[in-house]
């Protein structure tokens, strides 16, 4: 086992650059995770920390070693690809064990280890099957076995769950889990799936475009996003995004009003004019009221001067209307899609099984094209600066 540490890497092939200045270290026998969009450059840094690629510049250690320069073969990593890559014309054992008959392991200790790995995995019963004979999952698990059976000083994995149904990659992850609890080897994970990453990582890294975004443990990330991409990119579904203009004491979001909480103004000062991305989870939404069950008359939309007077004593809430796109039941909730009226912006509302308004037990299926309520929990606003997408807030 041992840290892996990148300082500066960068990567070109020809013109494009695929990674650049990536640092990182990650201490011995934690589990980290790379994610980020397709291309944002996970795949390079796996295969250059293996030794598949070699960086344009940087330096590169596993342990106290500096290995730019030392082959795949002589890094002691163990890489598990999305296509599993078994060699077809050999059983399963014969695919775990081979790796350690070409280190000349003594075939006592080869025959042991196969047998615990197949245990572990449950593989015992196929041992003797050829890839083409097994399930995608088993061939999966042939494929991790084999990376475990090598006891490398460092795991690493590209989506190796991705070509998975979606049980098995529930159950599949739990057992990665599992096996990096009692092995305690140093892995690095690629992904791009954020459920992935969220429930698997001790730290993740976001990346983009080849850079790195953020580092950090998972709820942290998910609370402390660093900017925008990081924002939207963690949580499913995804954080919404209101562009909004700061107009004494509120902001202006696509000609609706929303108060600007008194610690936000205090924080960024903003001037009158000013442009923001407003953020908000779609956990911190509630339906408020349905106009077509209350009509207007009836509604009692707290005020601006309202809003200020209680802020400092109650849950800050602000109110938006919205015009309903698609509802999706998914079982145990449900989400909606929800378009501001007069522009392009589209909220997701996740609610119970059961859509209730915040204050009512009445269940109801909002309809396309129906206007609801909202209220947002203005505690959960984030604001982020519209042009770079740093975070400004909290
Ligand atoms: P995905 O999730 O789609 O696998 P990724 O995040 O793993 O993507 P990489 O495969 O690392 O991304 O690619 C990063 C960038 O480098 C991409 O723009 C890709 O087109 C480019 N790239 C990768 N390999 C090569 C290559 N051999 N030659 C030229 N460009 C490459």
């Amino acid at each position: 086992m041992a840290n892996v540490r990148l300082d500066s890497i960068k990567r070109r092939f020809n013109n494009v650059t695929a990674i650049e200045d990536i640092t990182f270290e990650i201490p011995d026998g934690e589990f980290w995770v790379l994610v980020g969009p397709s291309g944002c450059g996970k795949s390079t840094i796996l295969r250059t920390i293996a030794g598949l690629e070699t960086a344009t510049s940087g330096k590169l250690y596993i342990g106290d070693k500096q290995v730019n320069h030392i082959p795949a073969r002589q890094r002691d990593v163990a890489m598990v690809f999305q296509n599993y890559a078994l060699y077809p014309h050999m059983s399963v054992a014969q695919n775990i064990a081979f790796g350690l008959q070409m280190r000349k392991v003594d075939p006592k200790v080869i025959q042991e280890r196969l047998m615990t790995v197949a245990r572990s995995l449950c593989l015992e019963h196929l041992l003797e099957r050829k890839p083409k004979q097994l399930s995608g999952g088993q061939q999966q698990r042939v494929a991790l076995g084999r990376a475990i059976a090598r006891q490398p000083q460092v795991f690493l994995l590209d989506e190796p769950l991705s070509n998975l149904d979606a049980q098995l990659r529930d159950d599949t992850r739990a057992e990665l889990k599992q096996l990096h609890q009692d092995l305690g080897i140093t892995t690095i994970y690629v992904t791009h799936d954020q459920v992935e990453a969220m429930t698997l990582a001790d730290k993740i890294v976001v990346l983009n475009r080849g850079h790195i975004q953020q580092i950090g443990e998972p709820q942290n990330i998910y609370s402390q996003p660093a900017n925008r991409m990081v924002a939207t990119f963690l949580g499913n579904p995804p954080m919404n995004i209101l562009p909004a203009k700061f107009m004494d004491h509120s902001f202006d979001v696509s000609g609706q009003v929303l108060p600007c909480p008194l610690v936000i103004q205090e924080k960024l000062r903003p001037t009158a004019g000013q442009g923001f991305d407003l953020g908000i989870r779609p956990e911190n939404i509630y339906l408020n009221e349905s106009p077509r069950r209350s009509p207007k008359s009836e509604r009692r939309f707290p005020s601006l001067k309202a809003f200020q007077d209680r802020e400092h004593t109650q849950q800050q809430l602000g109110e938006l209307l919205v015009e309903v796109k698609v509802v999706e039941p998914l079982g145990r909730e449900t989400l909606i899609r929800a378009g501001l009226p007069n522009s392009g912006v589209i909220l997701n509302i996740q609610t119970g099984a059961d859509v209730r308004l915040h204050s009512s037990d009445d269940a109801f299926v909002p309809q396309r094209g129906e206007r609801l309520s909202l209220e947002l929990d203005l505690d959960q606003l984030f604001v982020f600066d519209s042009a770079t997408g740093d975070r400004l807030y909290p």
